[in-house]
């Protein structure tokens, strides 16, 4: 296998393209100095600082369609469907007792003319998206968080934004969609270009909207968002890691950066 070959999403079937390897490998050598080793991580603490405001709750109030709207971003891993399958009758008897629909719950959630892991779309919507109480959202997600369960269940990538895990086949890189990793990140432009989620600069144009709404102040870098995954990859190097990302460590930073 060649060495571009290599390069793979970590949690998801679906490859990389040759053209997002390429830019991929040009971007870890430009930006080399600003990558701290952690293990078998690359931490890219630029991309992992740049800010986010994930205010799910209020996407459908400022934006026409959500990102679950055209589908799942990615498949997921034979063992995860594997898992889904599993609590699919669990997360629908949830649901039956709130009145609430369960209509993936009536045939296979899996889309099988995808490749395998590929939930089905029904309207163009993820199979999982769907309205809760007057709340539009993700099914899974719901009943993990309702339940205090794992949200281990919920499709890999989608628990991953803003984050992406890039294997490169000599270490994993650890980075955040960015202007400058869009051109090979998992997430694309898209989300710089739609979504006040992943574009401050966009919002503050943005003054016809609540200023609730995906408010100016709730911006916060794009690791904070998913502790718990950086915490559960980095293991004992995760304390290093945050005090540099949070800026606690910035001489070790510095000397780190040369
Ligand atoms: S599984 Fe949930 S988060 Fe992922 S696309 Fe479907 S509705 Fe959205």
């Amino acid at each position: 296998m060649s060495r571009q070959m290599r390069y793979r999403y970590v949690g998801t079937p679906d490859p990389m393209s040759q053209r997002e390897q390429y830019h991929c490998e040009k971007y870890m050598k430009r930006n080399k100095a600003n990558m701290l080793e952690a293990g078998a991580y690359l931490v890219d603490v630029t991309a992992l600082r740049t800010l986010f405001h994930l205010d799910c709750g209020n996407c459908r109030t400022v934006h026409r369609q959500t990102c679950c709207e055209g589908g799942q971003p990615y498949a997921v891993e034979p063992h995860q469907a594997a898992l889904l399958d599993r609590e699919i009758p669990a997360i629908a008897g949830y649901f039956a007792a709130r009145g609430w629909s369960q209509h993936w719950a009536q045939k296979p959630v899996w889309d099988e003319r995808q490749p395998a892991g590929t939930l089905r779309l029904e309207h163009e919507k993820c199979v999982f998206f769907q309205e809760m109480n007057g709340q539009f959202g993700c099914a899974v997600h719901a009943y993990a968080e309702q339940t205090g369960g794992e949200l281990d269940v919920k499709p890999f990538s989608c628990r991953l934004y803003p984050l992406d895990l890039i294997d490169t086949g000599e270490a994993i890189l650890l980075t955040a969609v960015t202007e400058e990793t869009a051109p090979f990140s998992r997430w694309g432009s898209d989300y710089l270009e739609q979504f006040y989620c992943a574009s401050l600069s966009r919002r503050q144009l943005a003054v016809h909207l609540d200023e609730q709404h995906f408010a100016i102040e709730g911006y916060r870098p794009a690791y904070t968002w998913n502790l718990p995954l950086l915490r559960y990859l980095l293991q004992a190097e995760a304390e290093r890691v945050e005090a540099m990302l949070q800026g606690h460590d910035n001489d070790a930073w510095q000397e780190h950066a040369g």
